[in-house]
């Protein structure tokens, strides 16, 4: 087992990651940035190391400082989190010539997931269902509009290297195919780099439904069910749960067994997580995450697993500690994102945290790197905390999910912990009937 391994992050995930290796005995480095200084997981880490001045770009983007680190410090491997590096294939590849351990998928897995049109054609062949679309990359508006014709609209141009729903337009008829590709493939030049785009039918009200996998790098894999993630504003997750009120038992072993299997054959290491749209009954797949999941508490929840120790220990070469015949969910978790941001606008609300009191009593979580006084820098994401609940069943989860909201106190700014109020009275969140619109759809007519 390593000795010392550096976290590549901050805010909740950074303290995520640095309790787990405290439990295996591990020491931790922390990396910030000059903005970060007075930071909850520099103060908890053992060690820390500044990387640069606040832009991400400068400071938790910055490879060859974050390696450095790594290198000062003696630190064995490097957990990079979610978002900043931890699916840049590149990245991946520099630790691993530099004698350290990339806590995470080999960079060939990260780099054929991040390509989706790769991805697609892999998961294809692997027997995952996907969504019916072009084989492979669109050239022209001629080619566009034969496949459309045989897909039927609408249809979604997408880019292929996108993500966060950048470079994704809807074209409902023919005509206005050109344009969406026209859109769709500018889109994706600026933020990728990379103006190829495919087509895809457009779903019309899907569930996003995804299946949390693990592999051990050596053809052991499974699967840990699935997570509805179908409450989105601007393609971003506000609450999670697991189960999803829509999947059985018998639905959950297949689809999971599909995609365990899957992952057993690629030689997949680590957590990953095969995103699906759910509708009719059928599932559908868009995309493969190579990396943890903000909402991973769900699955850890109702599992009682851990899934950084899990990732930490296959990076050191240990098998998993789990087998598909002992993993079986018990009760239902739900996670709330709590924001920095300013109702109605959603704008976001940095500044300093008057006072903290975290929500706690049975079943109740709460990941988040606040302290009383602490300063929110407006140079990062919004995501301040993530309240999750464990109940016995669905109900009993939300009567207990509502409960420890009355109790979470953040005093100074602004967050989003109202919004969680309203949807929880709500029948249709209550009813479990909700699509990937539906929260959108919601917010315009109640804000
Ligand atoms: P990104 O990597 O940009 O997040 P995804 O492929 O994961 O892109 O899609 C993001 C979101 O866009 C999905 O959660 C869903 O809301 C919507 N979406 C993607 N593909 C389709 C589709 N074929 N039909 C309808 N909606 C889609």
């Amino acid at each position: 087992m390593f000795s010392k391994i550096l976290i590549a992050n901050r805010g909740e995930i950074a303290l995520r990651i640095h309790r787990a290796a405290k439990e295996m005995g591990i020491q931790t480095v922390a990396v910030h940035s000059t903005a970060d200084a007075s930071a909850m997981h520099v103060r908890l880490a053992d060690e820390s190391v500044c990387v640069g001045p606040p832009p991400a770009s400068q400071s938790y983007l910055n490879q060859p400082a974050i390696v450095s680190a790594c290198e000062i410090t003696g630190a064995e491997a490097i957990h990079p989190g979610y978002g900043f590096l931890s699916e840049n294939a590149g990245f991946a590849q520099i630790v691993e010539e530099h004698g350290i351990t990339f806590i995470g998928p080999s960079a060939e897995h990260i780099s054929l997931m991040g390509d989706k049109i790769r991805a697609k054609e892999t998961m294809r062949a692997l027997g995952v269902p996907c969504v019916p679309g072009s084989e492979g990359g669109v050239e022209t508006d001629e080619e566009a509009v034969k496949i459309a014709d045989e897909i039927g609209y609408p249809v979604l141009v997408k880019a292929a290297s996108g993500g966060g729903g950048r470079g994704m337009k809807v074209a409902p008829t023919a005509e206005a195919l050109p344009h969406a590709l026209r859109e769709a493939r500018a889109e994706a030049l600026a933020a990728f780099g990379d103006a190829t785009v495919y087509l895809e039918k457009y779903l019309s009200r899907p569930r996003h439904i995804e299946v949390q996998v693990f592999g051990d790098g050596r053809g052991q894999a499974v699967h840990l069910g699935e997570r509805d993630c179908s409450l989105q504003r601007r393609h971003q997750k506000v609450l999670e749960e697991a189960p999803s009120p829509v999947i059985d038992t018998e639905t959950r072993a297949r689809i999971g067994g599909v995609c365990a299997k899957a992952v057993a054959e690629m030689g997949y290491r680590g957590a990953g997580t095969i995103e699906f749209l759910f509708e009719d009954g059928e599932f559908y797949f868009i995309e493969m995450n190579t990396r943890l999941q903000v909402e991973h508490p769900v699955t850890e929840t109702i599992f009682s697993i851990d899934l950084v120790r899990e990732q930490i220990r296959v990076a050191a070469g240990l098998p998993m500690s789990f087998a598909q015949a002992e993993l079986s969910p018990r009760g239902h978790a739900i996670e709330c994102r709590i924001n920095a941001e300013r109702l109605p606008d959603f704008a976001p609300s940095p500044g300093r945290v008057a006072a903290y009191h975290p929500p706690g009593g049975l079943g109740v979580r709460m990941d988040s790197a606040l302290y009383d006084g602490y300063v929110i820098p407006p140079y990062y994401d919004s995501l301040i905390g993530k309240l999750i609940v464990h109940g016995a069943d669905r109900e009993d989860c939300m009567m207990r999910l509502h409960r420890a909201l009355h109790e979470l106190i953040i005093d100074g700014v602004d967050t989003t912990q109202e919004l969680f109020f309203q949807l929880l009275e709500n029948p249709e969140i209550r009813a479990g009937t909700y699509d990937i619109h539906w929260l959108e759809r919601w917010i315009g007519e109640h804000y």
